[in-house]
């Protein structure tokens, strides 16, 4: 449900809401076309190579290179109470780049564009609704996943 990502929803059903459930089990989620096997994350439900509409769910590694960061002072509706704080889009191993958080593992001062990163699936539980986003650590770290697969 995208709903989790945050207060404001645009798209409340979309054919890879499923992506969300993924993460809150700890997968980090990816999507292959059936029929001419082209990988994308985010998931995407209609191929930008082949047009085709049929595609499944992979799971990928979380590792990347940080492409670029930045700290954010004057934060998105949503987020006032969070800044500052640094964000950085990371190119993955398997293709594609997201946008993450930097986690307690890489000190600010750390950050350089080029290092190698673990993307991290994470829940805010102290919220009503679950939320779920990640944060980029240290290679090699680890988290937990749902056992219930
Ligand atoms: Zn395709």
């Amino acid at each position: 449900m995208f709903k989790w990502f945050g207060k404001v929803n645009y798209s409340p059903y979309t054919k890879v809401a499923e992506f969300a459930d993924h993460l809150k089990d700890g997968f980090l989620m990816g999507s292959r076309c059936k029929a001419c096997s082209y990988r994308s994350f985010p998931p995407r439900a209609d191929c930008p190579e082949c047009l085709g509409a049929d595609f499944e769910f992979v799971e990928i590694s979380g590792k990347g290179t940080v492409h670029t960061f930045t700290k954010i002072f004057a934060a998105p509706s949503g987020f006032e109470d969070l800044a500052p704080y640094t964000v950085g889009v990371v190119d993955l191993e398997e293709s594609g780049r997201l946008l993450a958080w930097f986690g307690e593992s890489i000190p600010e001062d750390r950050i350089r564009i080029g290092m190698e990163v673990q993307v991290v699936p994470r829940i805010f539980e102290e919220v009503e609704e679950i939320k779920v986003y990640y944060s980029l650590e240290q290679p090699g770290t680890t988290w937990a996943r749902s056992s219930s697969r």
